[in-house]
């Protein structure tokens, strides 16, 4: 117990709840994460509003909800590998190390990766595995995934993210232009690396994925 654990529960009924996300693992999920830890110490009282919020490194940590609204369009049941994009203060990993049963999370920033690692080392997320690097080519060598979730906004889906993905298993991905993205669910459909269904989860806004197959720097 915290002395946050009022203002997350609110959090998790006025933001989370009364949007219309239903998934009861991903809810107690919110509602236990200490997401006061994420953020930096003079931030804490603000880490349960319903806004992003800045960390190191002149990044974010997304708002909760927009948190929320992609984890529940992952689906995921507790037997799944996950790979995200984008570690930034570790929080999403967090939500995922919960629900999944292996993470796998790349950050280009080496400052943050080592932050979060020792966060979630702290909290005892020991599924969790971070690298540092351009995320943007996935992780191959643990590929396939179940799902794969990219918290940074890119100018259009990476093929070599599509390619790492078990047949079934869905891409969430903020996609569009350098200052607003529509939030993409990416299902692959068969072998076929084409054969996708895709929806469109509604209008975000996103720092950019940095990499090969996102922005130039
Ligand atoms: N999910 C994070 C959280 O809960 O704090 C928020 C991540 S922040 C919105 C986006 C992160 O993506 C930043 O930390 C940024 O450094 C990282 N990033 C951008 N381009 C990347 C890339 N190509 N590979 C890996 N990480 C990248």
């Amino acid at each position: 117990m915290d002395r946050y654990v009022k203002q997350r529960l609110r959090m998790v009924d006025s933001q989370i709840r009364s949007r219309g996300i239903r998934d009861p693992r991903l809810l107690k999920a919110m509602e236990t994460m200490p997401r006061h830890l994420f953020v930096d110490e003079a931030l804490r009282d603000q880490a349960y509003n319903d806004n992003p919020l800045p960390i190191d490194e002149r990044q974010t940590i997304s708002q909760p909800y927009i948190v929320a609204l992609m984890t529940e369009a992952l689906e995921l049941g507790g037997n799944e590998k996950v790979l995200e994009l984008g570690t930034g203060s570790g929080y999403q990993t967090a939500i995922l190390a919960e629900l999944a049963e292996r993470v796998f999370s790349i950050e280009r920033i080496a400052s943050l990766a080592s932050g979060a690692r020792k966060l979630l080392d702290f909290l005892n997320y020991f599924n969790v595995a971070i690298r540092v690097g351009d995320g943007s080519y996935g992780w191959k060598e643990e590929s396939p995934f179940d799902a794969i979730i990219v918290t940074a906004g890119a100018p259009n889906i990476p093929k070599t993210l599509v390619g790492q993905l078990a047949v079934g298993g869905k891409v969430v991905i903020p996609v569009g232009g350098r200052h607003s993205q529509v939030l993409m669910k990416v299902t692959r459909l068969s072998e076929d690396v084409n054969d996708l269904k895709k929806e469109d989860l509604g209008g975000c806004r996103f720092v950019d994925l940095i990499g090969d197959h996102g922005w130039e720097y």
